[in-house]
Order: C-alpha cells, then structure tokens, then sequence
C-alpha cells in the first residue's frame, strides 16, 4: 500500500510565501494497492491528484468523504475524473441513504457555489452511504468508518490492503477531556476506547494536530487535536508510525520545521509530519 499526501492543511488553503515547503493545499490524501485508489476527501489537493490521475491507464476510483465542511470538498469540482465521461468515480458518504449520500455533495456542487450542477457531471458517478461502526469493502480494500469528535459529525476511516493498515483520522479533538483517558494514564472513556480500538498496531496513522495544547485549551470544541494527544493515542494503541496532519492556516514553514524538529527522533511511535507531496510507501 503506498500513500501520497496531496494536501495538508486545515480549514482553508493557504498559498504563498510562507507554506512553499510544507504545502498549502488542503486535505486530500490517496491511497493506492496496485492499481486499486481510494482518495480520502476532496480539498484543494484534489486538483493536482486529479491532474496526475488521469495520466494513468486506470479509469476508476473510490471517493470517500470524512465530512462536509469547506476545506475537505472544494475540490471536487476541480478534480479531473469527475469531468471524464468514461471515469467510474464511486463517492461514499457518512449518510443514512443514497439520497442524503447525493445531497451532501449536491448542495454544493448545484449552480450556484460552482456553475456545474451534480447532475450534469460527465463521469460515472455513484453514491454510497456508509455508517460509523460497520466494515465495508472497496476493490481489495477493507474499511471501517469510525465516528470523529468534530462539530457536525465526521468520521475516520480505517483502511487495510495487502497485509498493511493505514488510518486517516482527521477533523476529531480528542476523544476525552483533559484529565481523563489516555494524556492522564487513565482509563479512557468509551468514545476514546473505539478509537484505541481501532488504530491498535497500525501501520500508518494520520491523524489531526491541528491545534497546540494551548490552543485546543481555547477552542475545545471546534473539533481539532493536538501533537501530544495524537502521540499518547498512537503509543497505547502501538502505532507504527503517525503523520501530523491537518495543520493550521497559520502554521508557516518556520513553525512546522519546529514541529517537525520536536518530533523527529520520537520512537513508540515514530512521527513525521504530512508534507504536500510525500510518498509514503508500507511495503517498501
Ligand atoms: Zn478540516
Ligand atoms: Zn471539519
């Protein structure tokens, strides 16, 4: 299984001078097991994935979205299979039903945030709703949705192909307050315990560090977490290795060089930080 980060950032893209190193675009990441793709929701990432895509011979994918806000859809719009006729693009959504599964995108994409409307789009596209807590297949990829801490609702997936497990768990503060669960050598609670679960050994493990413990301190409720949680989460859980993602508009490169720095030498788990356009490759 090989993962390839198209976008990194949080909330909003930010292009220019300060982010040429760390990238700009925001969340897109694709997975790929031989020819078989899954790209992980739809930010501005998803224009150049989109562009490389279709200079490969394989003329379908999976889509699956962690969630409707902003940052992880304007995309999609502007992602190249989507305009190819003959381009299978299959779109699972946290959703209760194929209808709900259309409208999340539909509301968006539908002549007036974008002069396409969904129902005009030239690829085959399809929809599938998907719910927290169940397995599902997709081509040779087993996922399992997992429920996020986040405003609205989002959900991580679990995704294992070949022998290899990569979570991307994005968009979630913590899943216990402070002073509870895993940051306090305590029992954690049920909503931190599914989560334990399910990254327990992966491989790869990307999750949201978007904030500083300060920062999360202020903001505890606008769904975002921060390096020492992740760190503590992957630890009892034995992740192999986590990837910092989703960084904040503000982090310049200075500040994630920094980041990248306090980290580097960690083992138990080993951490590196998303960078748009890195390739991390589980079998080799
Ligand atoms: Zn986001
Ligand atoms: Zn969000």
């Amino acid at each position: 299984m090989k993962v390839r980060f198209w976008g990194v950032r949080g909330s909003i893209p930010v292009p220019g001078e300060g982010t040429t190193r760390w990238g700009g675009n925001s969340s897109c990441v694709e997975v790929t097991h031989g020819d078989a793709t899954i790209v992980l929701d739809c930010g501005t990432g998803a224009r150049p994935l989109g562009r490389d895509l279709l200079g490969r011979p394989q003329r379908e994918l999976d889509l699956l979205f962690t969630h409707f806000h902003m940052d992880h859809i304007i995309g999609f719009p502007f992602f190249g299979p989507v305009f190819a006729p003959n381009y299978q693009v299959r779109v699972t959504v946290p959703a209760f039903s194929e209808e709900e599964a259309k409208d999340r995108l539909g509301r968006f994409v539908n002549g007036v945030y974008h002069p396409l409307r969904i129902r005009e789009i030239p690829a085959q596209l399809s929809f599938t709703p998907i719910q927290p807590g169940k397995i599902f297949q997709r081509g040779p990829f087993e996922v399992l949705g997992v429920r996020m801490n986040h405003p609205g609702g989002a959900v991580g997936y679990r995704i294992s192909a070949g022998g290899y497990t990569v979570c991307y768990f994005t968009d979630t503060a913590p899943l216990a307050r402070p002073g509870e669960g895993v940051t306090a050598n305590a029992p954690p609670p049920a909503t931190e315990r599914q989560v334990l679960d399910a990254i327990e050994g992966v491989d790869l493990l990307i999750f949201d560090t978007m904030f500083t413990f300060d920062e999360y301190l202020e903001k505890m409720t606008w769904g975002h977490a921060y390096p020492e949680y992740a760190v503590a989460l992957s630890k009892v859980a034995n992740v192999k290795h986590l990837i910092m993602f989703h960084h904040a508009p503000d982090a310049t490169d200075g500040f994630l060089d920094e980041l990248s720095a306090k980290w580097q030498d960690h083992v138990e788990p080993r951490v590196t930080l998303a960078r748009e356009g890195m390739l991390i490759d589980l079998e080799g």
